[in-house]
């Protein structure tokens, strides 16, 4: 076998996909600029590694089923003060995830509950944890549906593997008992061992409503908030501001929305 070949071929067995495609390149540059047999293999893994890091961020990120992808960076702090910048950046960090503690986003729609969630879920993929994002309307339906096929082991087996588990929109839509039961064993199932992200446009005082039973939603809050950060968003929707500051919408005496 030609030397070019067995190169190609060690490579496709270790897995290694980068350094065949740089290979040349590198071994030319290092004859021109008198680099070192060290740091040309130094050069040749760090891009093998690179790539590599990127395969795992690109699988990961799809595994994660986020809504869409923005960052701490592109959220406006000025337009919500009721968000403490410092404070999201030190959830930023991942010591809540590391501690299996939650964060609760509570607010009204619109003022970045979803933005913020998904934000941290890609800060914890760049930090290698493993990330799923459900709305509890998916959450719950995926959960009945397993119950109902007798598969609901493997289902919350599923839902409690992730390092972060983001249910969103917690409070949308009222659940039955069964829902609400079933919200309850994947919360218990987590409790101390994997951290969530939750939003609510509801506040704790109203998740008797959301789960149709006030003991069960005490059960729920209790383990959910054991340990848990609460943060409260107040004010306004950033897509109503942007639709003012487009001129599409006006408002009425009270302030209210006016549909065109
Ligand atoms: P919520 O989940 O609270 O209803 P979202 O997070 O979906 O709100 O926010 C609605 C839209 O407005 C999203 O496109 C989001 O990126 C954007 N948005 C909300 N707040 C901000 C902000 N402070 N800075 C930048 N974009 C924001
Ligand atoms: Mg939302």
């Amino acid at each position: 076998m030609m030397l070019e070949q067995r190169i190609q071929h060690a490579c496709e067995e270790l897995g290694w996909s980068r350094v065949p495609e740089v290979l040349y390149q590198h071994a030319e540059q290092a004859s021109k600029e008198n680099i070192s047999y060290l740091e040309f293999l130094d050069n040749l893994l760090q891009e093998e590694l690179r790539a590599k890091y990127e395969r795992i961020i690109l699988t990961r990120t799809r595994f994660a089923r986020l809504p869409f992808q923005k960052t701490l960076e592109e959220f406006d702090f000025t337009f919500q003060p009721s968000v403490d910048e410092r404070r999201m950046r030190d959830l930023a960090t991942m010591h809540f995830l590391g501690h299996q503690e939650n964060v609760i986003f509570l607010g009204p729609p619109g003022v970045g509950k979803t933005h913020l969630a998904v934000a941290l879920g890609l800060e914890a993929i760049r930090q290698r944890y493993s990330v799923y994002f459900t709305t509890a309307n998916e959450l719950v339906e995926s959960l009945e549906e397993a119950h109902e096929k007798g598969t609901i082991r493997r289902k919350l087996r599923q839902y409690t593997k992730p390092a972060l588990l983001i249910v969103d929109e917690i409070g949308y839509r009222k659940m039955n008992n069964a829902a609400a039961h079933l919200f309850f064993q994947l919360v218990a199932e987590r409790y101390e061992k994997g951290a969530m992200i939750l939003t609510s446009n509801k506040s704790y005082s109203e998740w008797g409503d959301i789960f149709g039973d006030n003991v069960l939603a005490t059960a729920i809050l209790d383990r959910i908030l054991h340990h848990s950060t609460t943060v409260n968003i107040r004010g306004e929707s950033y897509r109503i501001q942007e639709k003012k500051k487009a001129g599409f919408l006006r408002l009425d005496e009270d302030g209210k929305p006016m549909t065109l």
